[in-house]
């Protein structure tokens, strides 16, 4: 069998090839009692004393480059800070390792980094490594960018994408597809012209909100796959079962349209700047609240609640149907990030 787009795409089928050929070939995974590659979270963590080092690392090959509201110099950063700040850990620096086409436009490298720069001040994350190497012409796209996150969190305070408890609300900070839906518009042509923007953005600032308000017990991004992938691992993973509100849920009139012309679904498309979270019934008004007090939080909202019907997620339409939304096979729009 060889690698096809779908193995890269998140979903079921990337899922398979991660656990059976990569999974299985390696033997040493966790250190210290931490969170281990096995449970395929975020990031992983390095307990040390009194705190939980937390690591991950993220492959970005975007197409294309530059895109409407962002390009791969800020996914790049926000990617992978966004997966340490997922685990409730502060993002304190990446590495930066970029393989770059012979060819590729001096001034375009620039314009990458700065942005890169731009969007790891937002958030007060330091670059203190990296790598640069060269592929000649006929065997690379542009340039790949690999990124590695490090952060820290306290001791018992690291939030995984499994802590999800029956009655527990579930938050979505923004409005889903816009990512997904304005790469895939204009790669059809739409241009720069159009009101769908991606939302790729650094989301540590709004969620050490979140976290300075307490409750909040499982988060995630929804990244590839969209909030479908991501809501339907959570349940999984937690063994709890979701039950969404369909009219709850966020999705900007240009991304609606959009996807009803190109006909897909905008719960199955990556998201950039979003973060889905559990939190404490008795919390998730205040927490929904210091969340819209931060700018990417603003279309915050509250979607749904876990329930005890095991590993399913519902999702209710305005007129009451119910049905079962499920994992994508793979997210429809290919080279994401
Ligand atoms: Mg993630």
């Amino acid at each position: 069998m060889k690698i096809g787009m779908s193995h890269g795409a998140g979903g079921e089928v990337m899922g398979d090839l991660i656990k059976e050929t990569i999974l299985n070939n390696l033997s040493k995974k966790s250190v210290n009692g931490g969170i281990s590659l096995d449970a395929l979270d975020d990031g992983s963590t390095i307990p040390m004393g009194d705190y939980e080092i937390v690591l991950t690392t993220d492959g970005h090959t975007v197409n294309p480059l530059f895109f409407p509201g962002g390009d791969i110099g800020r996914i790049s950063a926000a990617g992978t800070i966004n997966d340490v700040s997922v685990m409730g850990a502060k993002p304190l620096a990446i590495s930066n390792a970029m393989i770059i086409q012979e060819g590729f436009p001096i001034e375009d490298l620039d314009k990458i980094m700065k942005s890169m720069n731009a969007t790891c001040e937002e958030v007060d994350v330091a670059v203190i490594t990296g790598d640069t190497k060269v592929m000649e012409q006929d065997k690379l796209d542009g340039i790949v960018i690999v990124t590695t996150g490090i952060g820290i969190a306290k001791k018992g305070e690291i939030i995984t994408d499994s802590g999800l408890e029956v009655g527990d609300k579930i938050i979505i900070t923004g409005s889903v597809g816009d990512h997904g839906m304005s790469l895939m518009s204009f790669r059809e042509g739409f241009g720069f012209e159009t009101e769908l923007k991606s939302d790729v953005a650094p989301m540590w600032n709004l969620i050490k909100k979140a976290l300075d308000v307490g409750g909040v017990t499982a988060m995630k991004d929804p990244t590839r796959g969209g909030l479908a992938n991501c809501i339907n691992e959570m349940a999984k993973k937690s063994g709890v079962g979701i039950k969404l509100q369909a009219e709850a849920i966020p999705v900007k009139e240009a991304v609606k349209a959009a996807s009803e012309m190109l006909g897909i679904d905008p719960f199955e498309v990556a998201n950039e700047g979003k973060v889905l979270m559990g939190v404490k019934a008795e919390k998730a008004d205040e927490v929904l609240a210091a969340i819209k007090s931060e700018e990417y939080g603003k279309d915050a909202a509250i979607i749904g609640e876990v329930i005890a019907d095991e590993d399913k997620v519902l999702i209710e339409t305005a007129i009451g149907g119910i049905r079962i939304l499920e994992t994508p096979i793979a997210d429809p729009v290919p080279r994401v990030c």
